[in-house]
């Protein structure tokens, strides 16, 4: 069903790879849409016992589950600011999946099921996810929403509501050197042309502002200037597969 004021593409949801990466990426056309849901992937809490990480340490954690307690506050304050609601898969980030205290990494294709679940539940006019530029988790997490778009879009029947599936440039990563043209044309390879989607919301600069710096552990260990890149202006990419259903314009 598809509400009325929610913004230019009806009810999203954005995919985040990290307790972060959302309103990092994607904070403004966030803020143009109203009642937005977030699905974070990786933020699960690993076993008890797990050894605390250099990352987590550098957040200034003393372990991994006061980090994943705070991360997911910061995430609800973040989101709060933006009016979106969070939900938190049980997924771990690769950082504590080093096989101690019985942490393993998870599969794109139970990730692809999750997230395939999760779009038939909220039903999103729009599902945003990240192009994973760099970073294993994001690349996973491309890859799982990738399958899930493909699963969906071939169960759906002609006529019946359909989500855009639009992908985001991954906010600090994108400023790496050659990865987005890199991505764009292993996705082209495989069949999936992506063109640049207009932006054609109008965003509350400030207020993602306002909900970066609820991010306040990771801003920490990024440093001074680490996340400059969450002011410039947000990328979005359409994707088109041929043989696939895809959604009504
Ligand atoms: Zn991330």
């Amino acid at each position: 069903m598809r509400s009325e004021g929610t913004g230019p593409l009806g009810r999203v949801m954005v995919i985040s790879p990290h307790l972060d990466d959302a309103v990092f990426s994607c904070g403004e056309l966030l803020s143009a849409h109203p009642h937005a849901t977030v699905a974070t992937i990786f933020a699960g809490t690993p076993p008890a016992g797990h050894t605390t990480t250099d990352w987590d340490r550098a957040c200034g954690f003393r372990s991994a589950c006061e980090a994943m307690v705070a991360r997911r506050n910061e995430d609800a304050s973040a989101l709060l600011t933006l009016g979106a609601r969070p939900v938190w898969l049980n997924f771990l980030d690769s950082q504590y999946c080093d096989g101690s205290a019985g942490a393993t990494a998870p599969q794109a294709d139970d990730i692809a099921e999750s997230i395939a679940l999760l779009v038939t539940r909220e039903q999103p006019d729009a599902v945003l996810f990240p192009l994973g530029l760099f970073h294993s988790d994001h690349d996973l997490a491309h890859r799982a929403c990738l399958a899930a778009w493909q699963a969906r879009s071939s169960q759906v029947l002609p006529g019946q509501p359909s989500p855009r599936w639009l992908a985001y440039e991954d906010a600090l990563y994108r400023r790496m050197d050659g990865l987005r043209e890199q991505r764009l044309a292993g996705m082209n390879e495989s069949g999936v042309r992506a063109s640049v989607y207009p932006v054609t919301w109008q965003g509350d600069r400030a207020a993602k502002a306002a909900a970066v710096a609820c991010y306040a552990s990771q801003l920490k260990a990024f440093g001074p200037g680490g996340y400059d890149d969450t002011a410039d202006p947000e990328g979005y990419w359409s994707l088109d597969r041929a043989g696939l259903l895809h959604a009504a314009a």
